[in-house]
């Protein structure tokens, strides 16, 4: 269980700084619109570490990607609203303010980008892939500290910050071959970032190319590519799923120094519900595009609501109490394509505890994130009733054939293809 703070001006009990509030993102593909995020709020406070945790397909690295505008086509944020805390924003776009907060959706893109560095800042699972193979380590740190410097000497031009890449980088580096893009004092910055994160002999490694570092370095290397513009909010989507258990367990410590050093709040996506009690102050656990349970670190282990969260908690080892064999949730995520998802709660056919009255309609959830322990079930405000359950082969009767079951059709595959993006 976490052992972090939980009073004071931050954590878990501070100040809201963002307010997700029913955000929903589709993918609109030929085989028709998915929903890999549904109506999803959430807030995350000053200094805290929020936890989003799921199954592959559960759309958490979609909700991430959508706060930051990195959804790409066909996918499309299409509605909801993504209140940051920032006064000067405010003040500059006051019709998309209410009061210090602005609905970043309401801002133009290229504001939006803009804050990309300076305020948002997200680190990915596989650093390998997220380094390009032909430069140094320290350069491309380099570049990220110079598109910050820029941005801070020049906050709303995007030109000043994307000079020099892309097509135009291309053409300049054909004139005049050579040309440093970076400042030397922005790679001094990088060799400083690749030492606060732990990086040995920096100015050495920093002169070094991605295929020299260890999977464990490297993702050291992209934490300090994502602090270049210290920013209020990191995400961090499963940054330690690629690592081993030794090198995973660095890489947390890591993080959370950081953000108690930094006071950033953090947000950690993750199937892995031990990475969440070892880092997180307060959980959502997500399930076919929705938000389900939401809560302290205490309320959803402790008293998980959800018949999900009972099933994932279920489905991990107690090291104290080995014998019980583990509780699988039967099943697999269901297809989000809008025409499938059907007019009941998304979980009802794995669910133990179904009844009849989960078939009726999706079970209400507030649309306020501010709040304590919720969940998206009947539960939520009564006792489980075992006489009202439907009978165990009540789902089983209804299901089709084997190869029409979902993943056999041009649409199941392609909906799979979007939720294992995910
Ligand atoms: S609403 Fe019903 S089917 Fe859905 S999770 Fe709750 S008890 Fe299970």
């Amino acid at each position: 269980m976490s052992d972090r703070a939980t009073d004071g001006a931050t954590g878990p009990t501070a100040p809201d700084l963002l307010r997700v509030r029913d955000l929903s993102t589709r993918f609109f593909t030929e085989e028709g619109q998915v929903n890999a995020v549904e109506s999803v709020s959430f807030d995350v406070r000053d200094g805290e570490i929020l936890g989003i945790v799921g199954e592959s397909g559960s759309g958490k690295s979609v909700t991430a990607l959508s706060l930051i505008d990195l959804v790409e086509s066909p996918g499309e944020v299409t509605s909801g609203e993504v209140w940051y805390r920032n006064e000067s924003l405010a003040d500059e776009f006051g019709d998309a303010a209410d009061g210090e907060f602005v609905d970043l959706q309401q801002l133009p893109p290229r504001v939006r980008r803009s804050l990309r560095g300076p305020s948002f800042s997200m680190i990915f699972q596989d650093p390998m892939s997220s380094f390009n193979p032909s430069i140094t380590v320290g350069e491309q740190i380099a570049e990220a500290v110079e598109v910050q410097r820029r941005a801070s000497a020049n906050p709303r031009s995007t030109r000043s910050r994307t000079q020099g890449y892309g097509l135009g980088k291309f053409l300049l580096d054909g004139i005049v071959p050579n040309r440093d893009y970076t400042d030397p004092e922005s790679h001094e910055r990088a060799v400083e970032l690749l030492d606060q994160v732990g990086i040995p002999d920096p100015e050495q490694r920093a002169d070094e190319y991605p295929h020299q570092f260890s999977g464990g370095m490297l993702q050291r290397a992209m934490i300090a590519q994502a602090l270049a513009g210290e920013p209020d909010v990191l995400i961090a989507d499963e940054p330690t799923t690629a690592l081993d258990v030794t090198i995973q367990a660095q890489i947390l410590n890591l993080l959370r120094d950081l953000q108690e050093e930094r006071n950033m709040s953090i947000v950690m996506i993750t199937h892995d519900l031990g990475v969440i009690a070892r880092m997180c102050d307060r959980v959502c656990v997500m399930y076919a595009g929705e938000v389900v349970e939401r809560g302290t670190l205490a309320d959803v282990f402790d008293r998980p609501t959800h018949p999900y969260t009972e099933g994932l908690l279920g489905s991990i080892p107690d090291l104290d109490d080995p014998a019980p064999r583990l509780q699988p949730i039967e099943g697999n995520v269901p297809s989000l394509l809008d025409e499938e998802m059907g007019d009941r709660c998304y979980f009802a056919d794995r669910c133990p505890k179904a009844m009849r009255e989960c078939l009726d309609h999706p079970p209400e959830f507030d649309a306020d994130g501010s709040d304590e322990h919720r969940a998206r079930c009947v539960l939520a405000d009564h006792d489980y009733d075992p006489s009202e359950a439907l009978p165990e082969d009540y789902f089983e009767a209804d299901q089709p054939a084997e190869t029409d079951r979902p993943g056999t059709t041009d649409a199941d595959r392609r909906t799979e293809e979007v939720q294992n993006d995910d």
